[in-house]
């Protein structure tokens, strides 16, 4: 699989057992859609964080195509942002899995360390990562940010795959084949 912004072979990382797919020199994160469920599991009793409202109203979420290509299917990547939020994730309509880039981490992090919640979310990820021995196998530049991927996965994970039937209906609908 190549990266969808600089066309270099993307390399394996381990994430929570979770593969996921990076890029050495732009390190952007690829992450299939099965990487995303598999995340879903049943460590998770009862995070009260999931109810933070990103992504709550379907009339803010913005979409437009981008001359990306998905690094699976080499289909066009659509961008999908969400209200004021300057949060883009880049989305493949057919094999639903999100490429993000470096730069976008840092905003979606910024964001919602905006919102109260960040806390709870982030001791959340600090708990799991104590109940593994290897959190992360990658590249060492990836790894100070270690818990904010956690995070990250985890809201993508829960948030992103249950809003992706609606995106995907947006994109269907914008953009008729
Ligand atoms: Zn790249
Ligand atoms: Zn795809």
């Amino acid at each position: 699989m190549e990266c969808p912004s600089c066309k270099k072979e993307l390399e394996p990382a381990t994430l929570l057992n979770t593969d996921v797919d990076y890029c050495s020199s732009c390190s952007g994160l690829w992450f299939d859609k099965d990487e995303l469920n598999q995340v879903k599991d049943k460590r998770d009793p009862e995070i009260n964080w999931l109810d933070i409202d990103l992504w709550k109203y379907e009339a803010k979420f913005e979409i437009s195509k981008t001359g990306r290509l998905c690094p699976c299917c080499r289909m066009p990547l659509y961008e999908v942002r969400y209200d004021n939020s300057r949060v883009r994730i880049d989305l493949c309509n057919l094999c639903c899995g999100i490429w993000l880039d470096q730069g976008e981490f840092k905003k979606i992090i910024a964001y919602l360390k905006d919102k109260a919640d960040y806390e709870v979310m982030y001791n959340f990820s600090k708990n799991l990562a104590r109940e593994f021995g290897e959190i992360f196998v990658g590249p060492e530049s990836m790894k100070k940010e270690i818990l904010d991927f956690l995070t990250l996965l985890k809201l993508l994970g829960y948030k992103f795959s249950i809003r992706h039937p609606f995106v995907a209906r947006m994109i269907n609908v914008g953009f008729p084949k």
